[in-house]
């Protein structure tokens, strides 16, 4: 990307640094290929060419708007030009078409009050600042005049912004088509409110965000024939099951737990509840209360919320009641019967205190109750026995059951939120609004990391696309002739995890039906399999690890726990004990299942029901026209004003936002108009400003004498090559 060929002593450049990312210097002297840098920190460096990029020593102070404006489109420039506006709260920047947010990481009202939205919706394109608002308004404006239907994919990694900018686009498009004249509650002041619920239920304290979605979101606004909202479909994806049962600390469990906890006096003792630290559910973390939060308030807030969206008074109780339950549930513990291993019973009074709740809150009778979690149904030949679990045997099975209960109570409060504010059957055209998960690398990567990184290969495969299509339409509309430009496509990983035989998902869901499969028997499959896929790698001495070459950089995953947490599997006496429940809110959570279904052979996983979501959102997008925004963090400490270089660059390459440069860098990267480019390079060829040259022929005389070729003469711009702005400006230089 932008090396330059033709470093001179004197150009200012710059060089690659392992703590900065890049420092800025002066090329003091260069020998072969060695060239010698004094850096501004007062560092002489001796560097390869291939670790300089040229400096554009007259940038404004300011930064640019938008990056391919920038002289020098490269990555040091580019990560400078982003700092610089961070300092100065210039949070919103553009490269091209795509939005980069920098997470201030402090309340910025002057930037969303009302009167900016006016602003922004009277403003003619590119008269204001860059802004989520503008984003919106291309596609609101977009969807009018084409009637066509947009997207807008946020993305970024954990903290970065993804759902306070969804947020703010759902505000604007609210106040765009929004029906001021409607009475009672509006479809948009639904939409907006679904927001703070399903948070409630599906967001958490985590070590990198206070308020971290532990699901992905597509939110669907349906608009009709003028313009106004008339419905909208919110689809949420893989919510992270695990966290109901097992947290760490510093993280906490679901906010519903604790604002629930913080509930009136009534409802606590009704529930008969109190301190979360006496919750195992909640005190396996140290972490309660969250810095500048009021769980008490969010309480109410979120039962106004609820209000707003449709969910009844008696839904809410109980929604609230089943939320206690599984704390309850969580506090049932095991010991042996008799000091028979192979056996549990419920440990102690407590135990049994705590299981009656449960039994009371969720309608069902204790016996059965403790039966389901502590016994199996075995079918021998003659007959039909109950075995008891042993203690760990009984522990799983209580977990499994908070897990299965509190993702069906997720499911339904999207599928409640969906049918009350309702779809518009006629309308024709949507903006569609997407917060998922970004691309996650961590010390340790079980199957979830496997499916959110699989999402972001397909989404960043969407993105390459449309950015080399847009890259081409612009050299379509200067008329400029353009060869085929190559990028490095991403389908081989694709193919990879998702191939219909022989994928890593198929395989996985073969090794969960083979009954003596192990993670290390499914492990040596993939090995055996992928052995010359040169995105698949088997780690030295490895027995169940492997690493996936994704586009974002090489990833270990630990397979230990896939088989289990792809089985999508309700154990039959569950199922049965909440069938059966008195409550027919709960009854609704768990339909009897017809003869068919419940059969064993019908397998269902969670890897094939996420590909299969993953297929449909690829549609829903590739009929729309798309707009990125990517959001980035600043830096780990969730604090404003500090800027990391290494970690803005990573998150930029993950980003895809390197790549589109690179893609950008393949073609012609470096556009300027006529009148630029005649300001700036006169001096190499002084004689055109003398004579009444058209300012294309001048342009084209100075290029010539500078011995440039495969530049492009457009109909308004000079194109150019990846460094042959830096060689002009060499040459500039040495007048
Ligand atoms: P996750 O993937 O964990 O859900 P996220 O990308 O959705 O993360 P957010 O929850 O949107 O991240 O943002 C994290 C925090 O950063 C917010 O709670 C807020 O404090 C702050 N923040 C994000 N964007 C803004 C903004 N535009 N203005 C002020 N603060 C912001
Ligand atoms: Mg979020």
């Amino acid at each position: 990307m932008g090396v330059p060929q033709t470093i001179d002593v004197g150009s200012h450049v710059w060089l690659e640094d392992s703590e900065l990312a890049w420092v800025d210097g002066i090329v003091f002297s260069v020998t072969g290929h060695d060239v010698e840098v004094q850096t501004s920190d007062g560092r002489t460096v001796v560097a390869k060419f291939s670790a300089l990029h040229p400096r554009d020593a007259e940038s404004r102070a300011g930064g640019v708007d938008d990056m391919t404006n920038l002289h020098y489109l490269n990555e040091a420039e580019v990560l400078h030009n982003l700092a610089t506006r961070f300092q100065i709260d210039e949070i919103y920047t553009y490269t091209g078409n795509i939005l980069i947010a920098v997470n201030p990481f402090q309340a910025l009202p002057h930037l969303y009050e009302p009167a900016v939205m006016k602003r922004y919706k009277e403003a003619k394109m590119g008269e204001q600042a860059p802004h989520v608002f503008t984003i919106a308004d291309i596609a609101y404006r977009a969807m009018i005049t084409e009637g066509k239907s947009n997207s807008i994919l946020v993305s970024g990694e954990s903290g970065a912004g993804k759902t306070e900018t969804t947020k703010n686009l759902m505000c604007y498009l609210a106040y765009l088509g929004g029906n001021s004249a409607a009475e009672g509650q509006t479809i948009e002041q639904q939409v907006l409110e679904s927001n703070p619920v399903l948070e409630a239920f599906g967001n958490a304290k985590t070590a990198r965000n206070n308020n971290s979605s532990r699901f992905g979101k597509f939110v669907e606004i349906q608009f009709d024939n003028v313009g106004r909202i008339s419905g909208a479909a919110i689809r949420t994806y893989l919510l992270e099951r695990s966290r109901v049962c097992q947290i760490s600390d510093p993280e906490r469990n679901y906010h519903c737990f604790y604002l629930l906890c913080a509930a009136p006096k009534e409802e606590i003792e009704k529930y008969k509840l109190g301190d979360p630290k006496s919750f195992h559910y909640l005190n396996q973390s140290n972490c309660y209360q969250l810095v500048g939060v009021n769980d008490a308030n969010n309480y109410l807030a979120t039962r106004r919320a609820m209000d707003v969206v449709g969910i009844s008074e008696e839904e809410q109780e109980a929604i609230f009641r089943v939320v206690a339950a599984i704390l309850h549930l969580g506090n049932i513990d095991f010991g042996n019967n008799e000091g028979d291993p192979e056996s549990s019973v419920l440990k102690d009074d407590d135990s049994k205190f705590h299981l009656d709740m449960t039994a009371q809150l969720l309608r069902c009778d204790p016996e059965s109750l403790e039966d389901a979690l502590c016994k199996r149904k075995m079918i021998t030949p003659d007959d039909v026995i109950k075995k008891s679990l042993d203690i760990s045997g009984a522990i799983i099975s209580r977990d499994g059951l908070a897990k299965t209960i509190y993702s069906r109570l997720f499911d339904w409060l999207v599928d409640k939120i969906n049918v009350s504010i309702g779809q518009d059957p006629k309308s024709k055209c949507l903006i569609g609004v997407l917060d998922i998960y970004g691309f996650e690398s961590f010390e340790s990567n079980s199957f979830e990391q496997l499916c959110i990184n699989y999402t972001n290969e397909k989404l960043q495969q969407h993105f390459n696309q449309h950015v080399f299509k847009s890259e081409q339409a612009e050299y379509t509309k200067e008329e400029i002739d353009w060869r085929y430009i190559e990028f490095v496509d991403n389908q081989d990983v694709l193919s990879l995890i998702e191939k219909k035989t022989g994928g890593i998902i198929a395989l996985l869901d073969e090794a969960c039906l083979v009954p003596k499969s192990t993670h290390e028997t499914f492990a040596q499959k993939l090995y055996q399999t992928f052995k010359d896929h040169k995105r698949f790698i088997k780690p030295k001495l490895a027995r169940s690890e492997f690493t996936i070459v994704h586009y974002a950089g090489e990833v270990l995953y630990q397979s230990e726990q896939f088989l289990d947490k792809n089985k999508d599997y309700v154990v039959p006496e569950h199922q049965n004990l909440l069938s059966a429940s008195q409550c027919s809110f709960i009854q609704r959570l768990f339909p009897s299942l017809s003869e068919e279904t419940s059969k064993p052979s019908k397998f269902s996983s969670i890897g094939s029901r996420f590909k299969l979501q993953l297929q449909q959102l690829m549609e829903i997008l590739n009929s729309t026209d798309p707009h990125f925004i990517r959001c980035v963090k600043p830096n780990h400490v969730l604090k404003p004003s500090i800027f990391e270089n290494l970690y803005v660059m990573q998150q930029l390459r993950s980003g895809g936002v390197l790549e589109a440069i690179r893609i950008k860098c393949a073609g012609y990267p470096a556009h300027k108009t006529f009148e630029e480019f005649l300001n700036r390079y006169n001096i190499i060829a002084p004689e055109v400003l003398t004579r009444s040259y058209e300012e294309k022929v001048a342009c084209k005389w100075i290029l010539e004498k500078s011995e440039i070729t495969q530049y492009q003469m457009g109909i308004t711009r000079v194109f150019l090559k990846g460094n042959q702005m830096a060689e002009l400006d060499a040459q500039r230089a040495r007048i």
